[in-house]
C-alpha cells in the first residue's frame, strides 16, 4: 500500500514525487516508457526559472534523480486505469504475461501528460519510421545532407527546425496560416539560416513515395495552388493530445480529452488528483508542470492526512 501513486514520470509526475517524498510519503511512479515525458525530444531549454540553459534530457535526468534519491520508487507499467474503492485507490497496470497487475494507493496523482497529435494525412502512419518522424531530435541525424520539411507553427516546429538545420541541406517549415504561432525569437533565429525557407498558408495533402517517403504534396490554402516539396523527411510537430481514455469512467474529461480540474489540481473524485499537460489549462509549459505536481502532490497529502 503506497500513500500516492502517481501514473506519469514526466515534469508534472517527478515533481509530484519530490513533493511527496519530502512530505514523507510513500511514492509511487508508474510511468508506461521512460522518465522524462516530452521534455527530453527538446535539445535547449531556455524558459525554465533558474536555469540559464539546460537540454531537456539533462533537464529530465536531473529531475528523475532528485525524486528517486529522496526515495521514489519508480516503475514501468502502462496504466489501464484507476478505480476508487471505499477505503483505497487501485491503478491496474498491464502485467508482463498478459494479464493484470493491481497497486494500491491512498491517493493517485494522474500525471499522463500529452502524446504527439498526429497530422491526419492519409499514409501518415504506414511512412512512419520511413521518412515520418514526430521527433526531431531523436531522428533528425537520419537525414543529414537531405532535405526535409517540417509541419506546424508552434514551438517545437521551429525548434525542431533549427536543430534540423544543422544536418540538412534544406528544412521546409510548412505552416497553415501566415502567422506562426511560437515565439517570434524563434522565428527570427530561422530567418537567418540560409537553409531554412517557409511555406505559409499551405498544408500537407499527400504523402509521396512507396515504401519510403520521397515527396510532399503541399496546397496553398489561398490560391489553392499546388507543388511538390521534393523532401526524404517530414517531422510532424502540430502539437499534442491527452491520453486519457482510460480513466473517463472515474475523472470527468472535457471535449478535448483533458482531465478537468482547476488550478488547485483536484477532480471531483475523491483522491484522484491531476498534474500537468493532461489536465485543463491555460498555459502547458515546463514551469507549470513542475508547478502542478507542487500543488497536485500537496493537495494529496492533506487528502490522506
Ligand atoms: P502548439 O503550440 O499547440 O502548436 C501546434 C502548431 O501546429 C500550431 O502552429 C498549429 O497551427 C499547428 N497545427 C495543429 N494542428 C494542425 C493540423 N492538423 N495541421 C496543420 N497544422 C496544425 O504545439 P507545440 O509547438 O508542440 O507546443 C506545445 C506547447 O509547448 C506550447 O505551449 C509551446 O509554447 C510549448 N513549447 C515550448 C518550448 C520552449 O519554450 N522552448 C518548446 C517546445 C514547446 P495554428 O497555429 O494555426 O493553430
Amino acid at each position: 500500500m503506497y500513500d500516492i501513486i502517481i501514473v506519469g514520470g514526466g515534469t508534472a509526475g517527478l515533481s509530484a514525487a519530490i513533493y511527496g517524498v519530502r512530505a514523507g510519503r510513500r511514492v509511487l511512479i508508474l510511468e508506461a516508457k521512460n522518465y522524462g515525458g516530452q521534455i527530453i525530444n527538446s535539445p535547449e531549454v531556455e524558459n525554465y526559472p533558474g536555469i540559464r540553459k539546460i537540454s531537456g534530457m539533462e533537464f529530465a535526468k536531473g529531475l528523475y534523480e532528485q525524486a528517486t534519491g529522496l526515495g521514489a520508487e519508480f516503475r514501468q507499467g502502462q496504466v489501464l486505469r484507476v478505480e476508487v474503492r471505499e477505503k483505497d485507490r487501485a491503478v491496474v497496470v498491464s502485467g508482463a504475461d498478459g494479464g493484470e497487475k493491481e497497486y494500491k494507493a491512498k491517493a493517485v496523482i494522474l500525471a499522463t501528460g500529452a502524446r504527439n497529435r498526429p497530422l491526419g494525412v492519409a499514409r501518415e502512419q504506414e511512412l512512419t519510421g520511413a521518412g515520418v518522424s514526430y521527433c526531431a531530435t531523436c531522428d533528425g541525424m537520419f537525414f543529414r545532407g537531405r532535405q526535409v520539411a517540417v509541419a506546424g507553427g508552434g514551438n517545437t516546429a521551429l525548434e525542431d527546425a533549427a536543430f534540423l538545420a544543422h544536418y540538412c541541406e534544406r528544412v521546409y517549415v510548412v505552416h497553415r496560416r501566415d502567422q506562426f504561432r511560437g515565439e517570434e525569437r524563434l522565428v527570427e533565429n530561422l530567418r537567418q539560416k540560409e537553409n531554412v525557407e517557409f511555406v505559409l498558408n499551405s498544408v500537407v495533402e499527400e504523402l509521396l513515395g512507396e515504401g519510403m517517403l520521397e515527396g510532399v504534396r503541399i496546397r496553398d490554402v489561398a490560391t489553392k495552388e499546388e507543388k511538390v516539396l521534393p523532401v526524404s523527411g517530414l517531422f510532424v510537430a502540430v502539437g499534442q493530445m491527452p491520453d486519457n481514455d482510460g480513466f473517463a469512467g472515474v475523472v470527468t474529461l472535457d471535449d478535448k480529452g483533458y482531465i478537468q480540474a482547476a488550478e488547485d489540481c483536484r477532480t471531483e473524485a475523491p483522491g484522484i488528483f491531476v498534474a500537468g499537460d493532461c489536465r485543463t489549462k491555460e498555459v502547458r509549459q515546463l514551469a507549470t508542470a513542475a508547478a502542478d505536481g507542487a500543488v497536485a502532490a500537496l493537495a494529496a497529502c492533506e487528502y490522506i492526512g
